[in-house]
């Protein structure tokens, strides 16, 4: 069976409704113009309140649409093409083709849908205004009313910190800009949408007990269908597990040949020149033995005219300060104890002992690989 029902377009976004849509859409016309409306405004004709509902569902819908159509501007805007948007029962989604690929257009994106929520809200209060001021009809002022505060929900609700709601995706935004990875940030987010939906349905319980039974089975459903979708991805930012158990030698950098003891920092930078992959060169002591490291950024310190006449020592750092690892130590170990989503690099020795460098970035870049991001 067809479970979707194709609108039309809109600036070229096509836009459908799940047919449990029309489950909603009864629900709220029966309770605006059997209840709600004849409570605010009385003493007017069932047909009235009945045209009001039905005029109230389609703003309600045309509201869901506002706010995706807000998120797929924005998207359009920075460069991700949208699939369509499909309203169902708990609003709309916005499907897009793929992510945004850096965080300060996913905060954008994100932050959009309840932007135009609030709009929409300040709009229908504005007209709910001018309309009472006016003498306009009270049925218009009471449908235009319920209308803001429908928009006033859906920003607010939406901006709650819990992936995959809005709110999560600005949560996940922030995080990935602080650090750089997607992939943590994602986890972290969705992390709190399980939280924050577990913490929903405790509240729900209350609500169906003390408050209003209805209202708090909606958001026992609510609450349950957040916790799914934000398990879900949670999981799916988890990096597949024989990845993990990879040893982490396929991904050592071999380091170009110490440098004697004498070198230059020129010495140095011509040696990280000719080795563009590894961030350091590791220098030999007295004794012929490595045990200090020059870094590209300690070498961009010496003026590039005083390179040459620098000792290379001078700016060396001690090899001990660096982290050991074996080549044949499993991935997952390795990011147990250096920390994923942090910078560090980690010193190799082969059997032989010459020496590699394992690069945090590039542990990273197989966690997101292996979590298909
Ligand atoms: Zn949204």
């Amino acid at each position: 069976m067809k479970s979707h029902l194709y609108l039309g377009r809109m600036f070229g976004v096509p836009i459908g409704v799940n047919l449990w849509v029309g489950l909603v859409a009864v629900v709220l016309a029966v309770s605006l113009a059997e209840i709600s409306l004849p409570n605010v405004a009385p003493g007017h004709p069932n047909s009235a309140y009945w045209f009001a509902g039905v005029v109230g569902v389609a703003g309600f819908l045309g509201s869901l649409v506002a706010h995706e159509l807000g998120h797929s501007w924005v998207a359009l805007r920075n460069d991700v093409r949208v699939l369509g948007i499909t309203l169902w029962l708990f609003g709309g989604v916005a499907k897009l083709d793929g992510e945004a690929d850096d965080p300060r257009a996913e905060f954008r994106i994100a932050l959009a849908g309840p932007a135009m929520s609030a709009l929409v809200a300040v709009l229908s209060g504005g007209a709910a205004w001018i309309t009472w001021r006016f003498d306009g009809s009270d049925v218009l002022v009471g449908l235009l009313i319920w209308l803001a505060g429908i928009n006033a929900v859906l920003a607010v609700s939406n901006l709650l910190p819990a992936f995959p709601l809005d709110g999560g995706r600005i949560l996940r935004a922030v995080l990935w800009r602080r650090s750089g990875h997607r992939l943590g940030a994602t986890r972290t987010a969705a992390l709190w949408g399980q939280i924050l939906a577990a913490a929903m349905a405790l509240v729900s319980i209350w609500v169906i007990f003390s408050v209003a039974a209805w209202s708090g089975m909606w958001i026992l459903a609510l609450s349950l269908f957040l916790f799914v979708a934000a398990r879900a991805e949670w999981a799916s930012a988890a990096p597949a597990p024989e990845m993990l158990d990879m040893p982490v030698g396929r991904m050592r950098r071999q380091l170009p040949a110490p440098l004697p003891a004498n070198a230059s920092v020129a010495d140095a930078r011509d040696s990280l020149a000719a080795n563009p992959g590894v961030p350091f060169v590791a220098l030999s002591g007295d004794r012929n033995t490595t045990d200090s490291l020059v870094t590209r950024d300690s070498i961009a310190r010496i003026p590039p005219a005083q390179q040459a006449v620098v000792p290379a020592r001078s700016v060396a750092e001690p090899i001990l300060a660096l982290p050991r690892v074996d080549p044949q130590d499993p991935v997952r170990e390795v990011v147990a104890r250096l920390g994923g989503g942090h910078h560090w690099w980690a010193l190799m020795a082969d059997g032989d002992g010459t020496l590699a460098a394992l690069l945090s970035s590039d542990v990273d870049g197989l966690l997101e690989v292996a979590a298909g991001g």
